[in-house]
């Protein structure tokens, strides 16, 4: 028999994933060229050609029985070093492989987090709207989700809400920056804030607040924004890194944590971390994976077709009526859902065969989120949908 949780996560299921599996369908009805999918945050330009060469030159000339066996549950300690020398010409950190832990992307590392450092009955901060999935690793190990409410204005951290809702029980917070669902990147500014705070409430507390910085969208930046790299703010901080999206691989299932010395009680925490990568049954991250990405440094997938795609969203959306933030990185946009309604919207804009997903998926309800790692042509031809569901809307009256 399942549990009544299992049955419950199974009924509440994936809007996301439903949309995309929708889309399948219409794409079959209509003719692919015919649906214009915003559902789903899957990159739609290659990996770079630096990848298959890697691979290649990995299979005929790495001892395969090396490639393909089992290492260290943090991985192999050359990739992991590789690793960490990347992040310190970046950073201006000083990590060696001891700081990494390779990872089952970076869905993968914030379960091992959680798993390192939640309690039944812990309490994590979301600041709203999220990456839904949250909500799941973190009952995956009986903590609890607080979701703090988002400053509207320009989606950043809404500190009196945030302020008020840390409580004893307060164990992390998860924060995602460049955002998906919004693509805003939290200012150094807030950045101090919120450290600032958090290290306040350590103190009183008497206990370790964790931030843990979720990073698929590091490198998805527009206008040239430094994205704060959060342990160089706050001790107490872990970074999940992944490659799904900057080399357009979420298929292989490829990242990595960073923990930092400066973790409360860093050698048992990274021994934690190791154990719970084992024991969660990922045993370790992709072997033939680890090995490519620490040879490709600083390569990623051209992402200029996401910068190409946004301004003409933007742009177009803006002039038809639609009210929105511009996206700063990530590729996705956050639009107020015309009407309030974001499910009744998200419905009648399939009607546009378009699909977009409703903000109450991402804890945002009456917005859309709209991911644009689609090709320049569904952006081109949804267009006149959307300019429809404006007039029908009545953005502009
Ligand atoms: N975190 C955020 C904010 C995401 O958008 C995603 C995937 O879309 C993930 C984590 C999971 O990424 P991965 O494929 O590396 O597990």
């Amino acid at each position: 028999m399942i549990t009544p949780k299992m049955k419950q996560l199974v009924a509440g299921g994936s809007v996301i994933r439903a949309m995309f599996e929708e889309g399948r369908i219409m794409a079959e009805k209509f003719g692919a060229e015919n649906v214009y999918d915003f559902s789903l945050g899957n990159p739609n330009t290659p990996p770079p050609a630096a990848v298959k060469e890697a691979i290649f030159d990995i299979l005929e000339n790495e001892p395969e029985m090396m490639v393909h066996g089992y290492m260290s549950n943090v991985g192999y300690e050359d990739v992991r070093k590789a690793m960490a020398d990347n992040i310190n010409r970046k950073q201006g950190t000083s990590y060696t492989a001891r700081n990494i832990i390779m990872t089952v992307g970076a869905a993968g590392a914030l379960n091992v987090v959680m798993k390192t450092i939640i309690e039944p009955g812990d309490e994590v901060l979301l600041q709203a709207p999220f990456f839904g999935e949250y909500l799941n690793y973190i009952s995956n190990f009986d903590g609890k989700a607080v979701i703090v409410s988002p400053e509207y204005t320009n989606f950043s951290i809404n500190f009196p809400e945030l302020e008020q809702k840390i409580t004893p029980k307060t164990k992390a917070m998860i924060l995602n920056t460049p955002n998906n669902p919004t693509g805003a990147i939290y200012s150094e500014q807030d950045i101090i804030r919120l450290c600032d705070i958090l290290r306040a409430k350590q103190k009183e507390y008497g206990h370790a607040i964790y931030l843990i910085s979720d990073e698929p969208y590091r490198e998805i930046v527009f206008g040239g924004q430094n994205v704060p790299y959060l342990p160089c703010y706050y001790e107490n901080a872990f970074v999940g890194y992944s490659y799904s999206k900057t080399l357009s691989l979420p298929g292989e299932r490829i990242g990595y944590i960073v923990a930092p010395d400066s973790l409360e009680d860093f050698e048992g925490t990274v021994a934690a971390l190791s154990v719970a990568n084992r024991i969660l049954g990922f045993v370790n991250a992709p072997s033939l994976m680890q090995r490519v990405v620490a040879r490709l440094g600083d390569i990623s997938s051209d992402m200029t077709i996401y910068q190409e795609n946004k301004k003409e969203l933007y742009e177009a959306l803006t002039s038809y009526g639609y009210e929105m933030v511009e996206p700063q990185g990530a590729f996705y946009m956050f639009p107020k859902a015309p009407g309030g309604d974001d499910k009744a919207f998200c419905e009648a804009a399939k009607e546009e065969r378009i699909l977009v997903v409703p903000g109450s998926t991402f804890a945002g309800p009456g917005y859309f989120r709209l991911a644009f790692c689609v090709s320049r042509q569904t952006v081109q031809n949804a267009l006149p949908g959307f300019k429809r569901l404006a007039e029908k809307y009545h953005l502009k009256d």
